[in-house]
């Protein structure tokens, strides 16, 4: 599904010549739950918004099932995270001002999906997080914000979920929670 092929990243050429991504090489089937570990600043998040679309690579190729992300211009990357990519960080990021029924809401506004209202009520349920549905992020714990993060990362039936560290803004046991739903939607 997902295929990286000998990908390089330099963040600032005329800086210095730093790679910090050097020929990465990796390829994740359809349905795998895959963990990518190593000390700060080894590249971690670099991969995961290379993935995400939400940076390009400096050479190299990637590929999502038969589509070259890599080749896509920019119109078209846009169009392709948007459909099929949910992205979860460390520190939520979700709208302050917006509830979180409206922050789940976003990506289906963004992609102009009918029937919002069964969508977001199915993710409140099924991360447990319905009594939160009128709240502001700043009324909940960093658990259930996370949650409100992980439905809004589901909402729109994306297929790559990519997470960064996202339970390391967390307490040990919400983020063993965390954990345990993601593998949960991964089962599913
Ligand atoms: P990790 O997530 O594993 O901690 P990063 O991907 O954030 O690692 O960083 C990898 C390397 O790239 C580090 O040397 C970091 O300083 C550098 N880096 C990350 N983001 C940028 C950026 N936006 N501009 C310049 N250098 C960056
Ligand atoms: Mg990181």
């Amino acid at each position: 599904m997902i295929r990286l092929d000998k990908i390089t990243k330099i963040y600032d050429a005329k800086v210095e010549n730093k790679k910090a991504l050097d020929e990465v090489s990796l390829t994740i089937d359809n349905g795998e739950f895959v963990a990518i570990m190593g000390p700060s600043g080894s590249g971690k998040s670099t991969l995961l918004n290379i993935i995400g679309c939400m940076d390009s690579v400096t050479d190299g190729s990637y590929y999502v099932d038969d589509i070259e992300v890599s080749r896509l211009n920019k119109l078209d990357i846009h169009r392709f995270r948007k459909k099929n990519i949910g992205f979860v960080f460390q520190h939520f990021a979700l709208m302050d001002y917006y509830t979180a029924y409206e922050n789940i809401e976003l990506p289906l506004l963004a992609n102009n999906i009918r029937r919002k209202d069964r969508k977001i009520n199915e993710q409140l349920k099924k991360l447990n997080i319905v009594e939160e549905k009128d709240k502001l992020p700043k009324k909940m714990s960093g658990g259930q914000q996370q949650r409100v993060a992980i439905a809004r990362a589901l909402v729109t039936n994306a297929d790559i979920i990519l997470a960064d560290e996202p339970t390391g803004a967390l307490d040990q046991s919400t983020g063993q929670e965390v954990i345990n739903i993601l593998r949960e939607i991964n089962n599913q």
